[in-house]
């Protein structure tokens, strides 16, 4: 759809029939509105819909010709942007935050556009909490659909593993229903490959009961980099389900490069304190801040770290362990970075979210892993390139060490064959379950190895 008109009156056709708002590049809030997480990637949407419901999903998607790309933003955090199409039209679910918890069936019924404070903080009024990632302002939805690593792996498994059913809208505009009684395929899909099937205007995500909470982060030199990741590498597979540590690579409490291990221990802080100790003994603690925490103070302990509106480019690699061979890659790596704002992080992949069987969900991947996510970042787009390079070098070198699957959230569009790995012997079912509901090819989420008309 080349020509402005077709555009001004689908604008029309759009703003006559949904609830939410339409907005075009000429009107006063789309730079605004069509902002993302990361400034780096620059798609830019012809038209942004703002959706009130599933009703305003559904006549979007019947009004907008099958040749004109659509996208879902929630809430923006995709790296890559893949919250716009260029030149196509954004289902944009920002305003739909809703959640509602069933306390009785510990449930939450969470909107499409919502963040993780907005579920964390409703299900803490009623003593629940949910199995979420680590920073406050990310998309329940978009986190949930393509995995989703966090504190909670441990004792909860996998973010997708709490999918209880979800409302979908289709590419042909019919609303369904995916649970374990309806369309059990698509919740089956939907629990790992994110994006790929409709557009998801709601969750219901089981909750539990956490006894107590011990969060914060112990800091180290990076001169104790190899020494404390090696100690480290010995005392994961010894750890219980419910000590979740979190390396990273990053600005420490004096403002220069640290090692920061986050410590989340969901439990009783009595039996959990041993282990933080254990932990803070892996070498010369510069600082320590773990105490007894809410999971909503927990969820904030990064505010600030990772702001919206700078240029970020990530790279991601799986490893079974962290040999000294990666402590010496990731020690190299630190010599080399030059951005402060530049960081690496891991998420330990173990307990709960391994105990389960890999044909349970589109996502097989269940041996106990390290995902490591290398971060570029730039106030600016100068000197970015550069940052792109150092994480383009570390991440050709933790390669050989690394496993073949790589975690398909935070993979760059396009990247079908390392997102395979995660499928394993899934992937045949996963591309039949695209086919059926969306054989236009109109949704294009996390790589899964199919894209287009099928
Ligand atoms: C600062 C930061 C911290 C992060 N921390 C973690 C973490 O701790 N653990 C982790 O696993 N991941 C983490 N991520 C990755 C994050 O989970 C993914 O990027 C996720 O896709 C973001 O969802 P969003 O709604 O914010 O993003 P968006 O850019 O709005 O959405 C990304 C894509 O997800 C899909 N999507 C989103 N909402 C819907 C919907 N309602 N229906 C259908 N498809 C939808 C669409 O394909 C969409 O294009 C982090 C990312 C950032 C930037």
């Amino acid at each position: 759809m080349q020509e402005r008109r077709h555009w001004d009156t689908l604008a029309s056709t759009l703003t006559r029939s949904i609830e939410g708002r339409v907005i075009q590049p000429a009107d006063e809030s789309f730079e605004s509105s069509a902002a993302l997480w990361s400034a780096h990637p620059t798609r830019r949407p012809a038209l942004i819909a703002q959706v009130a419901n599933a009703a305003d999903v559904r006549r979007v998607l019947r009004s907008v010709p099958l040749e004109v790309p659509v996208s879902v933003r929630g809430r923006g955090h995709d790296w890559a942007g893949r919250a716009h199409a260029e030149g196509g039209v954004t289902l944009d679910l920002s305003r739909m935050r809703g959640v509602q918890i069933d306390a009785d069936a510990r449930t939450a019924r969470v909107q499409g556009g919502a963040r993780l404070d907005d579920l964390i903080d409703a299900a803490g009024e009623h003593g629940l909490v949910a199995a979420v990632g680590t920073v406050n302002e990310v998309g329940v939805t978009g986190l949930t659909l393509g995995g989703g690593y966090g504190p909670y792996l441990g004792t909860l498994g996998l973010a997708a593993d709490a999918i209880v059913s979800a409302e979908v809208v289709l590419a042909d505009g019919s609303i369904t229903t995916a649970s374990a009684e309806e369309n059990a395929d698509l919740l089956w899909a939907l629990r790992g490959a994110g994006g790929n099937f409709g557009v998801v205007t709601s969750l219901d995500i089981a909750l539990a009961e956490l006894p107590g909470m011990l969060a914060g982060v112990i800091a180290f030199s990076t001169t104790e980099l190899r020494q404390v990741l090696t100690a480290l590498d010995r005392l994961l597979p010894t750890v219980p389900d419910r000590l979740a540590i979190s390396p990273a690579i990053a600005g420490g409490p004096d403002g220069g490069p640290a090692l920061l291990l986050a410590v989340h221990w969901s439990g009783d802080a009595d039996e959990g304190a041993p282990w933080v100790r254990e932990v803070e003994r892996l070498g010369t603690p510069l600082m320590s801040t773990v105490g007894p925490a809410t999971p909503a103070q927990a969820l904030h302990a990064l505010d600030g770290m990772f702001p919206a509106g700078r240029h970020y480019t990530l790279r991601t690699a799986s490893l079974t362990r962290l040999t000294p061979a990666v402590a010496e890659v990731l020690a190299d790596g630190e010599r080399r970075r030059t951005s402060p704002l530049s960081a690496v992080n891991i998420h330990h992949f173990h307990g709960a979210a391994t105990r389960v069987s890999a044909d349970h969900s589109a996502w097989a991947l269940r041996e106990p892993h390290l995902m490591v996510e290398v971060i570029a970042a730039t106030t600016d787009a100068e000197g970015h390139d550069e940052q792109i390079a150092w994480a383009d070098h570390l991440l050709d070198a933790l390669r050989p060490l690394a496993l073949s699957a790589a975690y398909p959230n935070l993979l760059a569009p396009g990247d079908d064959e390392r997102a395979a790995g995660v499928y394993g012997d899934n992937l045949t079912r996963l591309h039949a379950v695209k086919r059926d509901v969306d054989p236009a090819g109109r949704f294009s989420g996390i790589p899964i190895g199919i894209r287009g008309r099928l």
